[in-house]
């Protein structure tokens, strides 16, 4: 009898397995990606001029409704987290806008209208060349205030001012931009607006269509690198948006884009893109004349500014208490 013992013989076979390594790294690398967050699209501005910056929106996964997703959000706390309004999504009594009007009643109008819910518009879109080609093989998020994707409610459109008119007219007028066969490049030409030094870093855009075209990428690209939109701001607790209201919760910090805090989103300067080219395709000899200029933004200025912001929030809060208290 051969005395060769195998782990089967002890009934051990069913657990002769092996580990799959590769899914494990592959897990700890997205994990440990330094961006956790979101990719967002950062745009080329400047405080003197507008810069083109040429994109394509992506189209939509077959489930969704629309390649773009319009979510009300209310900014919170020091860390400016950006959290879905639960009323005007239509999911029941909102702290936050409670407290809007709390402030609003008792005179606190600045604290009250950075607390009010603002219409954020997300869509996927990718970079690309004067030419149409795929600048960058990657899918980032764009983020559009609501001058920006709808324009102030109620106002008229006037065409002969095409460059004027926000995002959506051009979905309206041109059908949908995001289509796979027939939707169109577009420049979005952009510029901090000086006018409102409370909001420095809000942009001014015009939008600029090209004829139809193809969708630049290919389906891996849209597989992989589509964010769902309808998970870009965060749903929280009615709790959980109180403290970060009032700063207690130190959530990791979620940035908005498209909005006057956009700057912070990614604060090193994107690398040197062919800059002129999309100047020249978007502005022609007026923007040839001077080479464009990468946004100048401080962080930390811009940190500073959202951290007075948040304090004087913090001390609106804290005087409505006071008042509620009856002191
Ligand atoms: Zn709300």
């Amino acid at each position: 009898m051969p005395a060769k013992k195998k782990a089967t013989d002890s009934g051990l076979g069913a657990f002769a397995s092996d580990i799959d390594i590769e899914a494990t790294k592959q897990l700890l690398d997205e994990i440990n990606a330094p961006s956790q967050g979101l990719p967002w699209f950062k745009f080329e501005s400047s405080e003197k001029k507008y810069i083109p910056n040429l994109v394509r929106v992506c189209p939509k996964r077959p489930d969704w409704t629309h390649p773009y997703q319009i979510t009300p959000v209310h900014y919170l706390g020091p860390q400016n987290r950006m959290v879905i309004c639960l009323k005007e999504a239509g999911l029941g009594d909102c702290p936050v806008c409670m407290q809007s009007w709390a402030l609003f009643e008792v005179e606190e109008k600045k604290a009250a209208g950075q607390l009010r819910p603002k219409f954020r518009t997300f869509l996927n879109v990718v970079k690309i060349n004067k030419d149409g080609s795929l600048a960058e093989e990657k899918v980032l998020v764009m983020g559009l205030n609501q001058m920006q994707f709808s324009g102030k409610r109620g106002a008229e459109h006037d065409w002969d001012e095409e460059g004027t008119l926000p995002l959506f007219e051009f979905f309206k007028k041109y059908g949908d931009l995001s289509h796979v066969e027939t939707g169109r490049n577009l420049i979005i030409k952009a510029k901090m607006d000086a006018s409102n030094p409370e909001f420095k870093n809000t942009l001014l855009m015009k939008f600029v269509v090209d004829d139809p075209s193809p969708f630049p990428g290919t389906s891996e690209l849209l597989e992989e690198g589509l964010t769902t939109l309808s998970e870009v701001a965060s749903l929280e607790e009615p709790a959980q948006m109180v403290a970060l209201m009032e700063g207690r919760a130190t959530n990791a910090m979620v940035l908005p884009a498209g909005s006057e805090q956009q700057a912070l989103a990614q604060p090193a300067p994107a690398p040197a893109e062919p800059k002129s080219a999309f100047a020249a395709a978007a502005d022609g000899d007026e923007e040839e004349k001077e080479a464009p200029v990468a946004p100048q933004t401080d962080p930390s200025e811009a940190q500073g500014k959202l951290r007075e912001q948040s304090e004087d929030q913090q001390a609106a809060l804290a005087r409505l208490k006071a008042q509620q208290n009856g002191e």
